[in-house]
């Protein structure tokens, strides 16, 4: 096994040199707060060139409990990142950094800087429904509206009034199924409601209604944890086909999952993000002992 050096300790690496803005957020709760510990710094690789996101120093906390800790990572465009680990380590936290979810957490608190293209998603400014709508969300269990399928899908273009008439909304409604791997199945009951689907078929509305607001980055929560190997693998190939246009986070129990869809993975232990890389590389020659002993099952 490789017993290379850990890849950034004790050193910060250029990206959180490079101007990024590293001053204290006025977020940031009393330093009572943070715990007292040494810093960890993440084995690998945690920034790409032109990240999508770019994650510096970020804590979350409930109430007093630190559920992640000082993790730094970029997101790169057009390619997945996985994010893995036992059970309570942040995975699902974290993920909702990205898009503020964590800011409808009564006693949530998160510090540090999380750059979208370049800014601030915590700015004054930045409007937390028109970030989700920038970064979208699939949860674990498909959640359609009581709706029908059309207007599952046409409700996020209404409300951000996207399109100009009914014509423009049809061709959002009908192109966001289709990149959605739904369309054939469903384009001659669009007025039937979208409970009524299968599990899968859920999944895949509710993940053309997120594709419908044009976003840039889709975060997934465990999105295949509810449904059938079948449907499954359905959405694995979607997911494929889903990062030629979009960034993808998502957030799996399953590694042989992180190893199929991903090309970056990171693993969290306790809050801290351990490692990250290449998902070949993080899989065949893990540099901290803690990932190589997750994936080789003496862990969790
Ligand atoms: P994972 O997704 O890796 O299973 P989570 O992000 O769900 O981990 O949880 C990380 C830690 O934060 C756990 O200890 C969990 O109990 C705690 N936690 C998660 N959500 C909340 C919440 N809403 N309130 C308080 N603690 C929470």
């Amino acid at each position: 096994m490789n017993t290379a050096r850990i890849v950034g300790e004790g050193k910060p690496d250029a990206a959180t040199e490079g101007g990024l803005n590293l001053k204290p957020s006025a977020r940031r709760p009393s330093s009572a707060l943070l715990e007292e510990r040494p810093v960890s710094p993440t084995a690998g690789q945690t920034t790409v060139d032109d990240p999508i996101f770019a994650c510096r120093d970020v804590n979350v906390f409930y109430g007093e409990k630190q559920a992640i800790k000082n993790v730094s990572v970029d997101v790169g465009r057009k390619q997945v990142l996985a994010m893995i680990g036992p059970s309570g380590c942040g995975k699902s936290t974290f993920l909702r950094c990205l898009n503020r979810m964590n800011d409808t957490i009564p006693g949530a608190c998160v510090t540090g800087t999380i750059l979208l293209d370049g800014q601030d998603i915590h700015a004054k400014h930045q409007d937390a429904v028109q970030l989700r709508a920038r970064v979208g969300m699939v949860f674990q269990k498909p959640n359609p509206f009581p709706k029908s399928i059309y207007d599952n899908v046409a409700y996020g273009p209404r409300a951000h009034g996207l399109a100009r008439n009914s014509g423009a909304l049809d061709e959002i409604v009908c192109t966001s199924l289709q990149r959605a791997g739904l369309w054939e199945e469903v384009k001659d009951r669009l007025h039937r409601t979208g409970t009524g689907l299968s599990g899968g078929q859920q999944q895949r509305l509710c993940i053309a209604r997120t594709i419908a607001v044009q976003p840039e980055v889709i975060l997934m929560d465990e999105p295949c944890s509810a449904l059938d190997p079948i449907a499954t693998a359905r959405i694995e190939d979607l997911i494929d086909e889903l990062r030629q246009r979009y960034a993808i986070v998502i957030v799996t129990h399953s590694m042989q999952q992180a190893a199929r869809v991903s090309q970056r993975t990171a693993y969290f232990h306790l809050g801290d993000l351990i490692e990250v890389g290449e998902t070949d590389r993080v899989f065949t020659n893990p540099r901290h002992k803690l990932t190589e002993d997750y994936i080789t099952g003496r862990f969790g």
